[in-house]
């Protein structure tokens, strides 16, 4: 398992937590001394653990922007006081410091408490006590590593499962379910950032014909190759999608209707001046029929209508006799 440890204090406080953990050497452990930089190493580093000395107030505010942090949070934050109560019990007599510091420490967020007194030899019942504290804090580690690891194991199928969840296996653009999500996102950072946004829908030509002439896996090959063609054509603010059986959405952000016209013109282009190479003896020539529309004032938020008004002009592409490009003059 990949540990690692953040230990963040002078060279004292590294130095008794040294005598005190076990196998400190075997896991992947870091100091750092400078209170200006702790905050860009976590951040840097992302470690699995960090561990702070109890009796300074920078630690607790340390803790409390970690948990604070939705990409941080996570992070096990242990404060250790290394100097015996009793020494703080005489700046204070009588004040609870043991409930005074740990309810301090979990108020700022922090997962773990411990104190670790120096070791005395006087009696069997403060060496006990000096082992207990060892134990104490090595088991709170090994919980925080535990948690650390469920974590990112977590994160690891998050990843994969939004991945699966939004891609689409044939062609690997994304899918009906990423525009779903990702349409009224754009749609409202286009309205507070006052930038245009433009759509194109764009379906293959007779495409049904491919399956009938020449089976349903050349069909598939087809649309494989004509997303892959697609995906490396287009601007690095294009996003396409997989709509519907060989029908693909494309948003265009930061682009205007006359803009976006140019775009699909020359993605119709791209498509049918060369035909795709199914193997060496099968080249098949496709083309496609595309529709544009632009975001308007009174569009709804989901792009409900338009995707419609787009789709309007793909259906005005198949009946003007495909391959072709349409942005109804209502749009301009
Ligand atoms: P048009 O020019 O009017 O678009 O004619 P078309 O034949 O392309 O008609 P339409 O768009 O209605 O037909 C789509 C066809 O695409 C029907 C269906 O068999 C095929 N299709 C849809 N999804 C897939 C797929 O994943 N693989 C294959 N091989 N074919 C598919
Ligand atoms: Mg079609
Ligand atoms: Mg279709």
């Amino acid at each position: 398992m990949n540990t690692s440890i953040l230990i963040v204090g002078s060279v004292e406080f590294y130095g008794t937590l040294l005598d005190r953990l076990d196998g400190l050497a075997t896991r992947n452990f870091e100091v750092i001394q400078s209170e200006e930089e702790v905050l860009s190493s976590i951040q840097a580093k992302k470690p699995n653990l960090v561990i702070l000395p109890a009796d300074r107030a920078s630690s607790l505010e340390l803790c409390r922007l970690l948990k604070q942090n939705s990409n941080l949070g996570w992070i096990y934050c242990i404060l250790v006081l290394d100097q015996p109560i009793n020494a703080l019990e005489e700046i204070l007599p009588g004040w609870n410091w043991e409930s005074g510091l740990r309810a301090a420490a979990l108020e700022a967020g922090a997962d773990a408490c411990c104190w670790l007194s120096p070791k005395q030899t006087n009696s069997k019942l403060a060496e006990a006590e000096w082992r207990l504290q060892n134990l104490l804090l090595n088991s709170q580690i090994q919980t925080g590593v535990r948690q650390a690891q469920i974590y990112r194991n977590l994160m690891q199928s998050n990843d994969y499962l939004s991945a699966i969840a939004l891609a689409d296996p044939l062609t690997e653009l994304n899918n009906r379910r990423a525009l779903d999500w990702e349409l009224p996102r754009q749609i409202e950072n286009a309205r507070n950032l006052s930038t245009p946004l433009s759509l194109l829908i764009l379906d293959v030509d007779y495409f049904k014909s491919v399956n009938d002439i020449h089976g349903h896996l050349v069909g598939d090959r087809v649309l494989q190759l004509l997303s892959a063609r697609l995906r490396h054509n287009l601007r690095f603010q294009d996003t396409p999608f997989r709509y519907g059986g060989e029908e693909i959405v494309i948003i265009l952000s930061n682009t205007k209707l006359q803009e976006a016209k140019l775009v699909a013109q020359r993605l119709n282009s791209i498509i049918g001046d060369q035909p795709f190479m199914i193997d060496k003896n099968l080249p098949l020539q496709i083309t496609v029929s595309i529709g544009v529309a632009t975001l308007k004032d009174d569009d709804d938020d989901q792009g409900i209508s338009l995707i419609d008004r787009a789709d309007r002009n793909l259906l005005k592409a198949k009946s003007d006799g495909r391959n072709r490009v349409i942005a109804q003059s209502e749009e301009d």
